[in-house]
């Protein structure tokens, strides 16, 4: 399975992350010993119990909402954080990064969805938010992209129209803000049952679960 995805993905340029919540450590490791190295959880204390029973040189992906208290536990290891929503958790992330003299990858989570139940900074307050981080340039946390979740629909035009809306925002954050900035180039976007439509719309980082380890218990 992992290989026919990566198969699907190469033309696109994108990477693969395993989305490993609820998934035993045995599942973890016969996805790594396949050659896997990035995987994604959704909670902090779920990361904390599995990453010491397993390689040191997997790359953890915070991928679901992240409280501020709960920042400094992942802080010493986290790559990447992709559900940034609020100017308070970047800075928390700034802060704890600097702890560790670290520079802590991270994604800004943009509400594109029509449902109402997902996070995500608002389309129409984005702009107020960037410019709260360009007056205040955090040293210790680095934006490199955009994620988000399209709706949990069948209607495969509305994803893609999501799906294209984070793109947009991505071009426009790039040219406004980030033009110089070649670390500025992720899109995170697409799950299994999307991540086709996800990647002809310029996704970089599928995060997928299901498809690769089987249903969740
Ligand atoms: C669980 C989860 C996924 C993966 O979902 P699947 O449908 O199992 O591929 C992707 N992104 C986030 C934020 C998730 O919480």
């Amino acid at each position: 399975m992992r290989v026919s995805i990566l198969q699907q993905l190469a033309p696109f340029g994108a990477r693969l992350v395993a989305v490993s919540k609820t998934q035993s450590i045995e599942k973890i490791l016969m996805m790594y010993n396949q050659g896997q190295r990035i995987f994604g959880e959704n909670r902090v204390q779920e990361i904390m119990e599995k990453k010491d029973s397993l390689p040191p040189d997997i790359e953890w992906h915070l991928i679901g909402h992240l409280q501020r208290n709960k920042v400094k536990y992942i802080a010493p290891f986290i790559s990447m954080i992709h559900s940034v929503d609020t100017l308070d958790l970047a800075h928390e992330i700034n802060k704890q990064a600097e702890k560790w003299h670290r520079t802590i990858p991270v994604l800004l989570q943009i509400r594109i969805a029509l449902e109402e139940t997902k996070f995500g900074i608002e389309i129409t307050s984005l702009e107020d938010f960037m410019n709260q981080i360009m007056a205040d340039p955090m040293q210790n946390l680095k934006v490199c992209g955009v994620m988000g979740m399209a709706s949990f629909v069948d209607d495969q035009d509305q994803i893609k129209r999501e799906f294209r809306t984070l793109k947009q925002i991505f071009d426009n954050l790039k040219s406004k803000y980030y033009a110089e900035d070649s670390a500025f180039k992720e899109i995170s976007m697409g799950m299994s049952d999307d991540y086709l439509l996800a990647l002809k719309e310029g996704s970089t980082l599928v995060r997928i679960g299901t498809l690769l380890f089987g249903p969740r218990s």
